[in-house]
């Protein structure tokens, strides 16, 4: 898999070591001094991940991140805000604008790496060898493709078990039904958002009669999300 990341960014040193510890990495890489250049950027191609800068010359990264996630084709983008603040408040405010992390400059390459990395990972429900979910007693295992509740094994499709990954993954998050299209059958994927109803539809067939028949809920308007805390499921 070859990352795409687009770094948005005005001053050119820091974004020539930006645009150098990705490429030895292996992402690829383009660059932006503004908003202005990387809309033209975006017209042509979407990247995995945008490395935003918050102080850019022609118009804040956060406001341009608030566009974005008013965008279809861009609000579920993973952005990470690039910034020299270091204040709780600009932190609150990168990440309430729908920033999916948030690096202070200066940072170290290796970290950067690790946080795109995360974010992709994150995003596209791509799991690390090893890696499992636990919550209560619902446990999902990346290696082996299965989720039980307890002892018994759910039998899930691929699109469900990325599902229920999802949810269990960020519960009390609410995902519209774009969002879960998004997620679990990619980028710009030709899917009616009712297809989502028929598989959460089964996937709480599967969850029912268990103590995790009312993991995920319904949100009127909105979509769907998973309950929290997990201790508050019998
Ligand atoms: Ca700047």
């Amino acid at each position: 898999m070859t990352i795409n990341v687009l770094i948005v960014e005005d001053e050119p040193a820091i974004q020539e070591l930006i645009a150098y510890t990705c490429r030895t990495s292996g992402f690829e890489v383009a660059r932006a001094s503004n908003v202005g250049e990387a809309r033209k950027i975006l017209e042509f191609k979407l990247p995995d991940l945008i490395l935003l800068d918050w102080m850019l010359p022609d118009l804040s990264g956060l406001e341009w991140l608030r566009m974005l996630r008013r965008n279809e084709a861009t609000r579920a983008l993973p952005v990470i805000m690039l910034t020299a603040r270091g204040q709780e408040d600009d932190k609150v405010a990168g990440l309430e604008a729908g920033a999916d992390d948030y690096v202070v400059k200066p940072f170290s390459p290796r970290e950067l790496v690790a946080r795109i990395r995360a974010a992709i990972r994150r995003n596209s429900g791509e799991q690390e060898l090893g890696d499992k979910i636990v919550c209560g007693n619902l446990t999902i295992d990346f290696d082996r493709f299965e989720a039980k509740v307890g002892e018994e094994l759910l039998k899930l499709s691929v699109v469900e078990f990325k599902i229920l990954s999802l949810f269990a993954k960020h519960p009390g998050r609410v995902y519209s039904r774009q969002q879960v299209i998004d997620k679990v059958w990619g980028y710009g994927a030709c899917i009616d958002e009712r297809t989502v109803d028929v598989h959460m539809l089964r996937l709480r067939k599967h969850l029912s009669g268990t103590s995790f028949e009312d993991f995920i809920e319904t949100v009127r308007g909105l979509g769907y999300r998973a309950v929290e805390p997990f201790g508050s499921l019998k």
